[in-house]
């Protein structure tokens, strides 16, 4: 519902939830620690995400799976589908060292090895047009962060701030306007990024009507809620989330 005053809502919306079995077909290096993966196969015939923040659930078996129970039995991390056509889905992994499953695998696994996606089974589709944007996240971020930018209009209030660890770790992004990179270098994820957020004063909001989306290590829901309450924005008309938590493996963003 639009109300009135605003040109735009989030919408959502229920997708049907399927599970498919691709293969990984190519993989790009984007910065050392950061890596774009090309999954393909006919199952994908179909797949759809309207929502930029949307997420997929992608599954490791150990080698091609024969039903979608057993599919659904090996482990899975959440992931943002970035772009995809008939047989074809770009995912792009921030890789975080050796622990994990998902990251690793986007790493290292060979060309041709197996894995399944699920979803997205629903979405929220930004409908309309906000008056303003600011983006906000951490690597895990980016490939969401990507898609809101470039819905961007040309001239059209915006800001994206994506944390990193270095200057080498900064990837191109296309947007309208220029991404400031915050480096935390040895300090906690999210910190540079949390403190970014805390200074912004009310003096600071990026425009009226303004779209916020902000998504980190766990730790920045506080700050990004907070950061929401002194600018007056509806929490409707932003997505602020965890997308990882410290010390914890496969970590459920409450929905
Ligand atoms: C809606 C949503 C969308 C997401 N989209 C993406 C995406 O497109 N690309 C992407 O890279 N990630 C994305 N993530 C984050 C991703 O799901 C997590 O980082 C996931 O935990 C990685 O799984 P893993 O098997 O590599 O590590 P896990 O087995 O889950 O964790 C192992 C250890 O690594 C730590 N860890 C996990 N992630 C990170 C990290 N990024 N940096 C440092 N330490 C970490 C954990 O705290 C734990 O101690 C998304 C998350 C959500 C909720």
């Amino acid at each position: 519902m639009n109300d009135g005053k605003s040109g735009f809502t989030i919408e959502r919306r229920g997708l049907d939830l399927r599970f498919r079995s691709v293969r990984l077909t190519a993989r790009e290096w984007l910065a050392p620690n950061y890596v774009r993966v090309r999954l393909s196969g006919a199952e994908l015939e179909g797949f759809d995400s309207p929502g930029a923040d949307d997420h997929m659930r992608l599954f490791f078996p150990a080698g091609l799976t024969s039903s979608v129970e057993e599919l659904r039995a090996a482990p899975s991390r959440e992931y943002t589908p970035l772009a995809w056509g008939e047989d074809w889905l770009d995912v792009e992994f921030a890789v975080h060292g050796d622990e994990g499953v998902a990251a690793p695998w986007a790493a290292s696994a060979p060309l041709g090895s197996f894995v399944g996606v699920g979803g997205p089974r629903g979405s929220a589709v930004l409908v309309g047009e906000p008056g303003s944007w600011l983006l906000a996240g951490d690597e895990t971020a980016i490939p969401a962060i990507r898609r809101f930018a470039a819905q961007i209009p040309a001239g059209a209030p915006a800001r994206i701030v994506i944390e990193v660890a270095s200057s080498a770790d900064e990837v191109a992004i296309e947007a309208p306007v220029e991404v400031e990179w915050l480096h935390r270098g040895d300090a906690a994820a999210g910190s540079a990024l949390i403190s970014f957020l805390d200074g912004l004063g009310e003096a600071d909001a990026v425009g009226d009507d303004r779209f916020c989306f902000i998504a980190a290590e766990q730790a920045i829901v506080k700050p990004g809620r907070a950061l929401l309450a002194r600018w007056g924005t509806d929490v409707a008309k932003a997505v602020v989330k965890g997308y990882w938590k410290r010390g914890e493996a496969e970590y459920h963003a409450p929905h």
